[in-house]
């Protein structure tokens, strides 16, 4: 086109767009729910807007806020638009191909090592999939503040913008048209794109329609030589007037011939595709298990097979009324504690009062639980105001303290509900169902994907220590190989035991050789392996549990219990001692003393009680270097 202004991909879309046409892989339907969550999107978006400012939707067709599908069978187009927010000329050269997504390049090299595509919308470049089935796409949009533009790629590393002056106005929002690939033909199957959006788009907000074609019964003339009676009275003059009446006698006697008959055509007409129905309103004993999972697939953007690992449902009442619904993913994302201390993105979405307001709200919850997925349906706050001060609202902390509190019980339950988790012997009898196989081992699986955050909560949330040092496990010198918890633990201290021992390092192998264990081994305490760099800091918050301290066991102060020899030995070599201390120069060590600790080994190094371990300087060291 004349007027087109050209531009190139940024590098990693480029690369991306290459991968994605030149994928082999088979599952090419996730396109569809990409360009329908983006339409979402922008429906969110514009519907966010006149809240404050009703002008925003404009009038008429505008106002309604749905998407549309339509195929064109002949030219094999596909096509979905919506009356979202639209772009601006500047919105679609940034946001389609110029700047890339910080997932961008994460996500080009997960596929270039047999990633799944499948995750496309989690890194944030979901419309690229586009091109799974189309080679050539035109995107046109108007955005109140700007004029329509089209957008066009056939992602040969450019692409071309130009001002809209051939199709028709789209009033506001964007529609993008999919020229389908020959192998693409599918696609072009009415029945087709109704499966796709009842699988996967389920959860969409918005009314979903297709174009959709009907067959139905029309009355038509009957056939010629039937009729010829019927339209020869049509065109009758007045001087067979006669005949006519003749005609209509016969007609009382029932034995003319039909005038119309009835014929199948085909008609179109929008077809409704989903209901749009907010699972979180309806009361959770009615909402199934498979609706549940459908829910977090389509929160999460993770449409793989997997199950979430729990989740929570509930009604908060009282001064702050709202409804939420929490799900704990079955897997880690892939940059979970990437940007820990930087970003604060929570992944609930916040809604008032049925509307979307924001997916980037900071202060719903505490960055440890950031790996929940969910959503938040406020009753209580207010509509009409910007998402700041919403975000400054006090409701919002009374908010925060029920989502981590429901939060935390949803982890207990799953290791509640755990067989695996029962170690004590009463529970071993209890019968075996069904469900308990289902729910075996999903602790340990938790644990596995979340634990890091579980200890990050103990450093930061200071009111909630002791509720996640409940969930906290770690293997020890008596877990024999399985993961344990601090209850089990003093379920198993010996009569007289007052501190939980523990001792950290770099792997349970290399501890299990520690001289420090030696004495307590031969005397049969328990000691707890902390072999994860943040344990260091971890015990530096968590001082004790259920009233018994914790004791470091390469550190002063442990207390074995009483040996009667103790006295007698530190009495005779009180000289040796002294001298020791004094030969080695008082700033490298605070003091020499007869060690009760040891059984094989003649002598230790032992950390000061506030002094670091040999650990914590190893990993200090390892961070300055
Ligand atoms: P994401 O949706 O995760 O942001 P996408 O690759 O799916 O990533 O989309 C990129 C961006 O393009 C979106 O963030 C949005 O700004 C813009 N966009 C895509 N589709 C639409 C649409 N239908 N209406 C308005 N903006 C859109
Ligand atoms: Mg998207």
């Amino acid at each position: 086109r004349n007027n087109a202004e050209k531009f190139e991909f940024q590098a990693e879309v480029s690369r991306l767009m290459d991968i994605i046409i030149n994928s082999l892989y088979s599952n090419k339907d996730i396109f569809l729910r990409e360009l329908i969550s983006n339409a979402s999107d922008a429906l969110d978006k514009i519907r966010f807007l006149s809240l404050t400012d009703k002008e925003i939707l404009g009038e008429g067709d505008n106002t309604k806020l749905d998407i549309q599908i339509k195929l064109d069978k002949e030219k094999k187009i596909l096509s979905i638009r919506d009356r979202g927010i639209g772009m601006t000329k500047e919105d679609l050269i940034k946001n389609l191909g110029t700047i890339a997504k910080s997932g961008t390049s994460a996500f080009v090299e997960k596929m270039q090592t047999g990633g799944d595509l499948n995750l496309i919308g989690q890194f944030g470049v979901g419309f690229y999939s586009v091109y799974l089935v189309a080679d050539y796409v035109e995107v046109i949009s108007k955005h109140n503040d700007d004029k329509q533009y089209v957008w066009e790629s056939k992602a040969d590393g450019a692409f071309a913008i130009s001002e809209d002056t051939w199709n028709e106005p789209l009033g506001r929002g964007t529609e993008i048209r999919l020229h389908l690939r020959e192998e693409a033909g599918e696609y072009l199957e009415e029945s087709k794109l109704k499966d796709l959006v009842k699988k996967y788009s389920e959860f969409i907000n918005f009314p979903i329609y297709l174009w959709a074609s009907k067959e139905v019964d029309v009355e038509v003339p009957a056939d010629e030589d039937d009729s010829t009676d019927e339209e020869s009275s049509e065109s009758k003059s007045s001087d067979e007037e006669g005949e006519d009446d003749a005609e209509k006698s016969e007609e009382e006697d029932g034995e003319e011939k039909p005038k119309t008959k009835k014929v199948k055509e085909t008609t179109y007409e929008w077809e409704l595709l989903n209901d749009v129905k907010a699972i979180w309103l309806r009361s959770p004993k009615e909402v199934t298990d498979e609706e549940y999972t459908k829910f977090y697939h389509s929160l999460a953007k993770d449409f793989s097979d997997e199950k979430p690992l729990a989740w929570s449902h509930f009604t908060a009442e009282g001064d702050v009324e709202f409804k939420a619904v929490l799900f704990v993913p079955p897997k880690a994302p892939h940059d979970l504690y990437e940007s820990y201390y930087n970003a604060n993105k929570s992944n609930l979405k916040l809604y008032v009062r049925r509307v979307f307001i924001s997916d980037e709200f900071d202060d719903l919850l505490p960055k440890y639980l950031n790996f929940l997925k969910g959503l938040v349906d406020s009753d209580t706050l207010p509509l009409n105001v910007s998402r700041e001060m919403l975000q400054q609202h006090s409701s919002l902390r009374t908010i925060k303290k029920k989502l981590i509190r429901k939060a935390l019980d949803m982890i207990r339950k799953i290791a509640e509900e755990d067989p695996d988790e029962a170690y004590d012997k009463d529970k071993k009898d209890v019968e075996k169902s069904d469900d308990d196989d289902e729910k075996r081992g999903q602790y340990a699986k938790f644990w596995n994907e979340f634990g890091k955050s579980i200890k990050l909560g103990i450093i930061e949330d200071a009111t909630n220590r002791n509720r996640l040092a409940k969930l906290l496990r770690f293997e020890s010198t008596k877990s024999d190989g399985k993961l344990t918890s601090l209850d089990q633990y003093i379920s198993r201290m010996k009569a007289g035991q007052k501190d939980i021992f523990y001792i950290t390092g770099t792997s349970k192998e290399q501890l299990e050789k520690s001289p420090f264990l030696e004495k307590l081994k031969k005397k049969n305490f328990e000691v707890i392996f902390f072999t994860d760099p943040v344990d260091e800091y971890l015990m530096q918050y968590l001082m004790d549990y259920e009233d018994k301290k914790f004791q470091n066991v390469s550190k002063e102060g442990l207390k074995l219990g009483k040996d009667s020899k103790y006295k007698e030995l530190k009495e005779s070599f009180k000289e040796l001692t002294k001298w020791w201390k004094g030969a080695l120069a008082s700033d490298n060590v605070d003091d020499v003393k007869v060690s009760n600790r040891l059984d094989d080994t003649p002598c230790v190094v032992v950390t000061s009680k506030y002094g670091w371990s040999a650990n914590m300087e190893k990993i200090m060291q390892s961070q300055t270097l």
